[in-house]
Parts: structure tokens; C-alpha cells; sequence
């Protein structure tokens, strides 16, 4: 039986305090959208998966889901109702059996908890998670109790929600921008029974800026153990205009000799990362003498031992960079260099850190005959 999900993306929600919308801020290293799309694919009873974009938002959906098999975007349109309209229409030349409708600021969506919204849907035409009302509700005029609600019967909805394609694609046809707050709603006016099944708390929609940092805790929470490894590495200066350093090219009246690019701050926060993993080092991953590592760029080392961080379900904390040398001067190309690190190793700005210091003259640095970088990395591991 094909399931479809269908991620919906197409906000603007910037209320988490970023010029870019909510589904595409890191979260863990990882783009939120990207979280909730890996638990679909992740899940058997998913045949394939569709994100509902905002127009502009092409090469920021291409970017955060690079790597992953979905199907192309679609794209949204003014309402959220509109936006998940054009997507089921979208899968009718081919359509499902059935569709899963979540929103991507859900980035915890758990595998079972898509396992029994869609199992509901063997007796009913839709489906959706839901928690009950802890709290009492009160009805609020002027900042005066008007009424004591009872909360016994009432749910607060999740995503997603699951029903059989041709009735919910019948449902949001017959019900165009009737400003209704969810699927389950369009679903109901078409008159669909939507059974509910358990949600789960950690399910929770990021909505404002505190949720981030909440969604953060909750990574975190499961990666207990915190290992740190440190990392060094000197290259000496040869002829040359300019050096890389941090992958930014620093003019300069020399150039640093190496194998690769000579990017002597990746070199080392390559080996920090490894010393964390207990991985061995650079040279046993990347051997000087294999041709195809020649003036190779060493973003891809880094990137290397970011992915052996990954495949052991962990995830860098913090990098923290100590460049060593007389010149040429890092003042200047600091904040590019650690933007550039955060691009390449996925994390936050505030968790890269660059410094430089000298050796006041003394020893091989000091006759500036070289650069050294010795870097530590912290790195968050599972139990
Ligand atoms: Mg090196």
C-alpha cells in the first residue's frame, strides 16, 4: 500500500529570532526540516516524500535535504491550508493509497507514532496524534476569567495526520481557504470521522525562540557522554602569494607547503575530531602518499570526520582553533574563517572558535619559517 508523506515548509515563521524561516535553522548541527524529513524516509511503511516550499525557498530545501531521496518540491501558496491543497494535488497523476500531512517545524516526530496514525487509517478515513489538556482552560475577556472551561474532552492536535489520498484530496477541493487551522479540520467539514491516537510531548512544534533552544536540550539529552580530542599540526612556508587557512585564502608574501592544500587549522581540528573518536589520525585516513589527496582541499578531511562523527549517532559540540604563527595576520580573516568552519562542519557560529597567537619571536614560528595549529574538539556521544 503506497504512503505518501507530505512535508509541509512553506511558512515565513520567523518568530525564532532569524531572518531565515524556522524549517531551515540548524537544530543539532542539522537543518529542522531535515530532521523531520529522515524520519519519514527512516520509516518503513513511507514510499515516498514531498516538502511543500515557500516559492523563493528552492536552493534553501535543495541545500538542507542534499544527499536525501525525495521527491522535487512543491510549491505552497498563501495559507498553510492552500499550501498542503497544491501538494495533495500534486501526487494525483500517481496518487497514493495514502498520505501523511506533517508540519517540519515537528523536527521529533517519532517512528511510532507514524506507525499508529497510519495504522488507524485501516478503519478510518483519517487519522491524527493528539495529547490531552493538563492544564484547566479558562476563557479570558479583558484580562478577566470569563468562563471555567471543562478540559476532559478536549485534545491538543500534532502532526501528522494520515488519511486515505482520494478523500482528503476531495475534502481540500470541496473546502478552498476556509482559514481552517489544520487537515483534520478540512477533513471534518467534508464530513470524514478522524479517529485520534496518542501524540507524543516530544513532538512539540518549534514556534518561538524558546523552542529552539528546548529542541536543543532535547538532542542533547540523548547524547550523554562527552568525549574531547586535540589535534596538531605545523607546515612549513614555501613559495607562494598566498595560504589557506580555515578554507580562506589569505594573501600573503609565501604559500605553505603540503600534499594537500596546506590548510594547516583544518589539519588540526581534522585530528581533534578523530582524537575524540579514538579514530586514529589525518595521515592514517588520508595518506600523504596517495595521489588523489595531492592539493586536495582539506574541507573534505574535515567533512570526512564530521561524518565519522555522524555515523556513530554523535554530534560536535564546540571546535576551539589556536593558529600559531607571525604572519600573515589573522585579525582580518577571523570571523570568515570561523563562519566558514561552522559552514563546513555544520554548527552553530558561537560554537567555532579562532584564535591566534605568536611564539614572541622564538623557535622555527618565531623566524617565521612556518604555521602551527593545535585545535580541540568537543564531541557529544550516545551512551
Ligand atoms: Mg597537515
Amino acid at each position: 500500500m503506497s504512503t505518501i508523506a507530505l512535508i509541509v515548509a512553506a511558512g515565513r515563521g520567523t518568530r525564532l529570532g532569524s531572518d531565515v524561516p524556522k524549517q531551515y535553522l540548524l537544530l543539532g548541527g542539522k537543518p529542522v526540516l531535515r530532521h523531520a524529513v529522515e524520519a519519514f524516509l527512516g520509516h518503513e511503511a513511507v514510499s515516498a516524500l514531498r516538502v511543500v516550499i515557500h516559492q523563493g525557498d528552492r536552493g534553501r530545501h535543495d541545500a538542507a535535504l542534499a544527499g536525501l531521496d525525495v521527491l522535487p518540491p512543491v510549491g505552497g501558496g498563501a495559507s498553510r491550508q492552500d499550501s498542503v491543497r497544491r501538494g495533495l494535488e500534486s501526487l494525483a497523476e500517481s496518487p497514493p493509497k495514502r498520505v501523511l500531512i506533517h508540519d517540519a517545524a515537528r523536527p521529533f516526530v517519532g517512528h511510532e507514532l507514524i506507525s499508529r496514525t497510519l495504522a488507524a487509517l485501516d478503519r478510518h478515513a483519517g487519522a491524527i496524534p493528539a495529547l490531552p489538556v493538563a492544564d484547566s482552560l479558562k476563557r479570558v475577556a479583558d484580562g478577566v476569567i470569563a468562563d471555567h472551561l471543562a478540559r476532559d474532552a478536549l485534545w491538543r492536535a500534532q502532526t501528522p495526520q494520515a488519511f486515505r489520498y482520494p478523500e482528503i484530496l476531495a475534502a481540500h477541493r470541496a473546502c478552498p481557504d476556509a482559514g481552517v487551522g489544520d487537515d483534520a479540520q478540512v477533513a471534518a467539514r467534508a464530513g470524514l470521522a478522524v479517529a485520534v491516537v496518542a501524540g507524543a510531548e516530544e513532538n512539540f512544534k518549534l514556534t518561538e525562540a524558546a523552542d529552539l533552544a528546548r529542541a536543543e536540550r532535547w538532542l542533547t539529552r540523548a547524547l550523554p557522554e562527552v568525549v574531547v580530542g586535540n589535534g596538531f599540526d605545523v607546515h612549513r612556508f614555501t613559495a607562494g602569494d598566498h595560504v589557506m587557512l580555515c578554507g580562506i585564502a589569505v594573501p600573503h608574501s609565501a604559500g605553505l607547503e603540503g600534499h594537500s592544500d596546506a590548510d594547516v587549522g583544518l589539519h588540526a581540528l581534522t585530528d581533534a575530531i578523530l582524537g575524540a573518536l579514538g579514530d586514529g589520525d589525518i595521515g592514517q585516513h588520508f595518506p600523504p602518499g596517495d595521489a588523489r589527496w595531492r592539493d586536495a582541499d582539506s574541507t573534505r578531511f574535515l567533512r570526512h570526520a564530521c561524518d565519522l562523527v555522524a555515523a556513530r549517532g554523535g554530534r560536535i559540540a564546540h571546535l576551539d582553533l589556536t593558529l600559531i604563527l607571525e604572519r600573515p595576520r589573522i585579525g582580518p580573516h577571523r570571523e570568515a574563517m570561523r563562519r566558514r568552519i561552522a559552514e563546513i562542519v555544520g554548527l552553530e557560529l558561537e560554537r567555532v572558535s579562532i584564535k591566534a597567537t605568536t611564539t614572541e619571536r622564538l623557535g622555527f614560528l618565531g623566524r617565521g619559517e612556518g604555521i602551527a595549529a593545535q585545535a580541540t574538539a568537543t564531541v557529544r556521544l550516545p551512551a
